[in-house]
């Protein structure tokens, strides 16, 4: 993507969370920027660490309380979508941005003999699944506004 492209994107997303903050009565606070755009700078998954440790390499000075908030926020203004990429319950919460996104679906790949840690995680995106959408849909009768589904293996020798 080209640098005027970027720029046109960034200014977007922040007229949304902009309006966003106005209609719910919430702080227009300069770090919620902040945050988003270095979210919307990675291109890559994140979790809440990630991104605290992101800031402070960056001299912002957010708490991580700041974070969770603005987290919560992003995802409530569909900004952000949250991922449980882990089996495991006390896996902590992935995030990605959305706001431009294509839709995918992710594969989890576990590392070999280990307890379920994640040794990498595959976006893929198959026409089929849209496919699939479409016909339980029309044989339900219904509108299907979102989906989620993680595939969890290990790689072949
Ligand atoms: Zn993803």
């Amino acid at each position: 993507m080209d640098t005027i492209q970027k720029e046109k994107n960034i200014a977007l997303i922040k007229d949304v969370l902009r309006n966003y903050l106005l209609e719910k009565g919430f702080r227009n606070t300069p770090e919620r920027y902040t945050i988003l755009e270095e979210i919307y700078s990675m291109d890559h998954h994140f979790n809440v660490d990630d991104l605290y440790l992101l800031m402070l390499q960056k001299k912002y000075h957010v708490s991580k309380a700041t974070i969770y908030n603005t987290i919560e926020i992003f995802l409530d203004a569909g900004l952000i979508r949250k991922h449980q990429f882990g089996e495991k319950t006390l896996t902590s919460s992935s995030y990605e941005k959305s706001y431009f996104d294509k839709q995918h679906d992710h594969l989890v790949i576990y590392k070999k003999d280990s307890d379920k840690e994640i040794e990498e995680i595959i976006e893929f995106c198959d026409p089929r699944i849209q496919g699939i959408k479409e016909a339980i849909e029309e044989a339900f009768g219904v509108k299907i506004d979102s989906h989620s589904l993680y595939f969890y293996g290990t790689k072949n020798d």
